[in-house]
């Protein structure tokens, strides 16, 4: 599964919120797993759903095997009324007595006479609801018609039929749907059959039996979707959407074709099924779905109008294709044995997405964009409600928590950092290994680390325990090199520096000294060429020095692949900054903020400190270096400054700082490369939130032309414009954007243009914007982010969050555990006692599903800021003294 959220997105470098966050603790639940005396071997399913009441029947017959023998079977179920139940078993046919367990979502069947070891095969008739909450099997729905689409992952598969909905009871599947004559379906498999009836009205579509895989990977997908095709070592791919949205498909079936010979080349392992399908769906809540050979889509993380897309917009599809992709080898083929190490999928594929994509698009500098990601990783870890790579989850909700920025974020930093130790070949080998051992099966954690160290003969499997069964990031403290030696220190690194770490907490890991000239690192040709140029060694928990390579610089973490924060000497970080853009790699650079902005967190630097690493930076060509610093930079703007004073005195310094800077960049030019453009965008998009009265009013003009002939101006330019004009925006642009929300088919521009609704900061506007989301013209999928918009900047959090208490009756109607949970996190942007109790309070007598680990991260974040402004608010003072003084 892909989140929505994009951690790369530019403004979310540096913030102390972190969206759809919420961490398992400690809990009682009963153990809520079937037994393992019988297990599915095949399941022949036929569905007849009705679109127009919203409902289903079923006929189901499920072939397992008893271990031993057995009066009742349970399986799982969930929202299903049950018409018969029987079972053939030893010769004999038997009727089931079903009682059902709703806690549980368990169904059992017990039988008069025992059912002998062995083989039994059990008959299910049934009927169920298509629902309204975008998990299931539910009803997606456009202006013209409805849709009737699967989502399973994680326990969601037991809402469309009785199954054993546990990753490790892996079954091949018969798949029947009877839909209406003018429609068509979509599988796991390609269509076998397509014969009329039974009736007039009806025609019967059989798919090809699926190879062994788990329930949560199962979909179906019933309307009038078209497709565009395309074919890759022989695998036939199609894109699929909405009609009037299928000219928006064949980008993506460009990157697939492309990413499914990558993949075949580097797993080893051809693509297991005979045809790929991607499908981007009207209402979808995550970004994408990994069903084995029918991949699902939001319509944002598919659909591409190749003429006016910004390259955000294209970097995002490609990226979610290939991490779906990924997953069908990784996840599909091969698949977790249970849900504590879902981070094995999705660690995997976040890691993964990157290769094919920066082969593909080199120019993308897709491994800036991992640099910083990487930053956002550190930072969350670095907060005390933390958790450990692998972690307990039994209960639909701890399941479900789960998918968080750990499991993406961290353990996907994990692998990079173990790949860049080991040598890509090496890695990829341990990893076509680990694959091959456990086709069409179910593995571990131990097995995958166990298969690297097998074939690295290297102790991965010591540095990955560390870092997986550990919560939390350590802090490396370096000494002067001298000698060809350096001294070490490592203790976990809380952002917070009241937090006192447990001296007794260490890691092993690998550390890559620099040796090597800048430009040497970058490799964008695959997974065979060198990576930056350093020297490698494990430091273990006793270790306290480490060989220093002789180098003109000292950087302790090369490439910027390392997972841990890095301290100096000041005289060797002073050199750093002195060479920075001489010496290290872009990645390095986005590291070195990373560090430095973590060392003022922990109150080990000050504001004046941070200033002087982006001043020295501020001719950065890189877009995305450009973005890291001047993340910290919309920090400080947000969380330390605490006046109107402080906030025009860093307006007046931004604007007098990058003013110059934008103003040097050429005119706008068809040949600029993405870079370019993204660093025009940056620039200007620094000068819009200093509110540059130039800048503010040329960003109108921009929007207004954008609007009028997307192809006339570059879309990343276009799409900051929008957000300027958008913040500083008046009625009349707000209803220009609302009509575009509302008849706008092209995905990037409808949903942007909901989305800047949510960011004018004009009181009156914000009021209704959140009216308009609260309205049926918003889809459930997009209302709630509407509110966790405006909460996420000074000028408009406090009459959002008032509008968010004084209409609650209607928010809780919008609430879905994905986006419950990002609503309540959106409140960890305020910074005092009184909002925090406020928030505390609320939240106690009004709770939110799924969102308790939520409140604590945004109290955490709140807190966390107070202490921050307290301890930098008068570095920052001086700073601006300083300043006046130049
Ligand atoms: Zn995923």
């Amino acid at each position: 599964m892909k989140f929505r959220h994009s951690s790369s997105s530019f403004l979310a470098v540096f913030t102390a919120v972190l969206y759809c966050l919420s961490l398992p603790g400690a809990r009682s639940a009963d153990a809520q797993r079937l037994s393992q005396n019988v297990r599915p071997d095949h399941y022949t399913l036929t569905l007849t759903p009705d679109l127009k009441v919203a409902a289903f029947s079923g006929e189901e017959t499920i072939d397992v095997t008893l271990a031993e023998a057995a009066n009742s079977i349970t399986l799982n179920s969930a929202e299903i009324a049950f018409q018969e139940v029987t079972v053939s078993a030893g010769g004999k046919q038997q009727t089931a007595t079903v009682t059902s367990d709703k806690e549980k979502e368990q169904i059992t069947f017990a039988f008069a006479e025992q059912l002998p070891a062995g083989k039994a095969t059990l008959s299910i008739a049934y009927t169920g609801i298509l629902n309204n909450e975008l998990r299931g099997f539910y009803l997606s729905k456009t202006a013209r018609r409805n849709y009737a689409v699967t989502q399973f992952e994680s326990t969601d598969a037991r809402r469309a039929f009785p199954s054993f909905d546990e990753p490790a009871f892996k079954a091949t599947y018969d798949i029947t749907l009877v839909i209406d004559a003018g429609d068509t379906a979509i599988s796991n498999g390609p269509i076998v059959s397509d014969t009329p009836g039974p009736g007039a009205a009806k025609h019967t579509l059989k798919f090809l039996t699926t190879p062994k895989m788990s329930t949560y990977l199962v979909a179906f997908l019933v309307g009038d979707f078209q497709c565009t095709e395309g074919e890759a070592d022989g695998v036939k791919i199609r894109g699929c959407a909405t009609p009037d949205k299928v000219a928006l498909t064949p980008y993506s079936v460009e990157v697939a074709k492309y990413v499914l010979h990558y993949y075949n080349t580097y797993f080893g392992i051809p693509y297991p099924l005979k045809k790929l399908d991607l499908i981007a769906l009207p209402d979808f809540e995550a970004g994408a779905m990994e069903n084995f050979g029918a991949i699902t889509y939001r319509e944002t993380a598919m659909l591409v109008d190749l003429k006016t897309a910004s390259v955000g917009a294209k970097k995002n599809v490609a990226l979610v294709v290939a991490h779906e992709m990924a997953h069908q080898w990784f996840g599909d083929l091969v698949t977790m044995q249970w849900w504590d190490n879902i981070w094995l999928n999705e660690g995997f594929a976040t890691w993964m997405e990157n290769k094919p994509v920066e082969a593909m698009h080199p120019e993308w500098n897709i491994d800036q964009m991992v640099a910083g990601d990487s930053n956002v990783t550190l930072n969350l870890d670095a907060q005390p409600t933390t958790r450990a790579i692998r972690a307990r989850a039994e209960t639909r909700d701890e399941i479900e928590e789960m998918f968080d920025g750990i499991s993406y974020g961290k353990a996907g930093a994990v692998l990079l950092s173990v790949e860049n130790f080991l040598g890509p070949e090496t890695f990829r080998e341990g990893v076509h290994n680990y694959l091959a051992a456990h086709l069409y099966s179910n593995a571990t954690a131990e097995d995958f680390w166990g298969a690297q160290t097998a074939t690295s003969h290297k102790p991965v499997d010591k540095i990955m325990e560390s870092l997986v069964a550990q919560p939390g990031e350590p802090l490396l403290t370096f000494g002067e090199p001298a000698g060809g030696k350096v001294a070490v220190a490592q203790k976990r690194f809380f952002l917070s520096p009241s937090i006192e770490p447990d001296a007794k907490q260490k890691w092993t890991i690998p550390v890559c000294i620099k040796t090597g000239a800048p430009g040497d690192g970058h490799s964008s040709t695959g997974w065979k060429t060198g990576s930056d140029r350093q020297e490698c060694e494990v430091l273990t928990p006793e270790a306290s020095t480490l060989r220093a390579p002789a180098a003109s610089l000292f950087f302790a973490n090369a490439g910027g692949k390392g997972y841990y924060r890095s301290a100096y000497p000041a005289s060797v970080y002073a050199a750093l900054v002195a060479n920075a853009e001489s010496d290290l790699s872009p990645t390095e650079r986005i590291s070195l903020t990373g560090d430095e902005w973590a060392q003022l967190r922990a109150n080990k630097a000050t504001v004046g400190d941070y200033m002087n690493l982006v001043t020295a930076l501020k001719d950065d060509p890189s877009a995305e270096v450009m973005a890291s610093a001047f993340g910290g930079v919309n920090s400080i703007y947000e969380h330390v400054a605490g006046s109107a004073e402080e906030r025009a005195a860093l307006a007046a310094w931004m604007v007098a700082t990058f003013g110059p800077v934008y103003a040097r960049l050429p005119p706008p030019a068809e040949s600029d490369s993405p870079n370019t453009r993204e660093l025009r965008a940056h620039l200007f998009d620094v000068l819009g939130r200093a509110k540059d009265t130039a800048v503010v009013s040329q960003a109108r003009q921009i929007a207004e032309q954008y609007l009028a002939d997307q192809g006339s101006v570059d879309g990343t330019l276009g799409h900051t414009a929008l957000g300027i004009a958008a913040r500083n925006g008046d009625a009349a642009f707000f209803d220009q954007l609302q009509k575009i929300a509302e008849t706008s088919n092209n995905p990037e521009l409808q949903e942007g243009a909901l989305r800047l609704l949510a960011a004018f900061e004009d009181p009156a506007l914000v009021r209704r914007s959140l009216d308009y989301a609260s309205s049926s013209k918003v889809r459930n999928q997009d209302a709630l982010t509407q509110f966790a918009i405006p909460m996420q900047t000074d000028a408009t959090r406090e009459l959002a969050w008032t509008y968010v208490k004084d209409h609650w009756d209607t928010v809780k109607t919008l609430l879905t555990p994905e986006l419950g949970s990002e609503l309540v996190g959106s409140t960890g942007g305020f910074c005092s006692a009184a909002e925090r109790d406020d928030v505390e309070a609320f939240f106690a007598g009004h709770k939110v599903p799924s969102a308790e680990h939520s409140l604590k991260h945004a109290v955490e974040s709140i807190n966390g800021c107070i202490e921050l402004r307290r301890l930098q608010e008068p570095h920052l003072r001086q700073w601006i003294a300083a300043q006046g003084k130049m």
